[in-house]
């Protein structure tokens, strides 16, 4: 997966699910509470929220 994927989480502080993808260039929040859940660190993000699949 050098390219990197679409997954889906779910948020830790208020369960919204949504699609991150897997190396973003930048931090992701959650749409809903604002709550970052993935760090970019120019490679595979850190999660702060639970990864439930991969998007195919
Ligand atoms: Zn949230």
């Amino acid at each position: 997966m050098a390219r990197g994927e679409f997954l889906t989480v779910k948020c830790g502080e208020c369960g919204n699910e949504q699609v991150v993808f897997s190396k973003p260039a930048q931090a992701v929040e959650c749409i809903v509470c604002d709550t970052e859940i993935a760090e970019s660190t120019g490679g595979t993000a850190r999660f702060n929220a639970k990864v439930l699949s991969a998007v195919e």
